[in-house]
């Protein structure tokens, strides 16, 4: 299995659009493919689709409880906490946990000698299972609302495709923080999706020194080729980094985005472009044929 995923340094470049098409095209050639949508803060790639929920579970995360009555406030847990998640007020005898900065780490439990702290598992998310023709197929993370990082649910859900797919397409959290991270260093390469237009180019820069620092392949694809100006080429160029794809600014092709349609449907020259995408990938994954 190959897990190839769709990333951007900022959101709004296409980065689902490509994603949510490069899937419908395996699908529609018998290859056997998953997508895993884990832009966890905002998932809407199974719009796209005629799906069928399969299953779902919840993603938890243990927290410490405190019993008050054994604890002797001898402050252990707040210096093991390295995320600041513990207050606590010796002479108030006051002490209690910061739900919202808790890391579910477990060191203050290591920490405590009086056993002064339970852990109770708290809600942070859900990954949802769709099918598609009755085969498993779209894997969803969902994080709460509230929740400080979608991670422990991005990592669930990619732990589904569990090798049941000969390609999976991971439609990445945008940015370069943790979620973006965490996606991409499960993956063996990552599509860049980017706009020819300042912004573009400095979260594409962003981006691909994040990439660097990790060591996973990547080529970037330029969405709404013809608008802004020819900087993002150039530095392509200039940097030896292979521009895989240009999706022209096409009004037709946003129409039918926003109706929620998938272009490769009706558009048989744009899945065979992604088509010949995705086995121009296979060959430089297989070969090892790294920029
Ligand atoms: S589990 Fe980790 S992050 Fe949470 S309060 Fe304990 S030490 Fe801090
Ligand atoms: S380490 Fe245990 S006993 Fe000490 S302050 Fe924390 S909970 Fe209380």
């Amino acid at each position: 299995m190959i897990k190839i995923a769709i990333a951007s340094g900022k959101g709004g470049t296409g980065k689902t659009f490509v994603a949510t098409n490069i899937f419908h095209t395996l699908v529609k050639n018998q290859i056997d493919a998953a997508l895993v949508d884990c832009d966890a803060e905002a998932p809407n790639s199974v719009a796209f689709f005629q799906t069928k929920q399969a299953s779902a579970f919840k993603v938890t995360q243990l927290v410490p409880v405190i019993d008050t009555n054994a604890c002797t406030f001898c402050g252990k847990c707040q210096e093991y906490c390295n995320y600041n998640a513990i207050f606590i007020l010796p002479p108030m005898k006051i002490i209690n946990v910061i739900e919202d900065l808790c890391h579910g780490c477990g060191a203050c439990s290591v920490a405590c000698k009086y056993d002064a702290i339970i852990e109770k598992p708290v809600s942070l998310g859900m990954v949802n299972l769709y099918s598609i023709n009755g085969k498993p197929a779209l894997i969803e993370a969902r994080m709460n609302i509230g929740v400080m990082s979608p991670v422990p649910i991005i990592k669930e859900a990619i732990k589904q495709i569990n090798g049941q797919a000969e390609i999976a397409i991971l439609d990445s959290p945008p940015g370069t923080s943790c979620p973006f991270i965490q996606t991409v260093s499960a993956s063996d390469y990552v599509i860049l999706v980017t706009e020819p237009t300042p912004f573009g180019l400095s979260d594409l820069k962003q981006s691909i020194d994040t990439l660097i620092k990790i060591g996973i392949p990547y080529g970037v694809i330029i969405n709404r080729a013809g608008i802004g100006n020819f900087a993002v080429y150039d530095w392509l160029k200039e940097n030896n980094i292979p521009l895989l794809m240009e999706i022209p600014f096409d009004e037709e092709i946003a129409h039918i985005y926003s109706e929620g349609r998938i272009l490769t449907e009706d558009n048989v020259n744009y899945r065979n472009q992604f088509l010949n995408l995705i086995k121009k990938i296979n060959h430089i994954i297989k070969n090892q044929k790294y920029v």
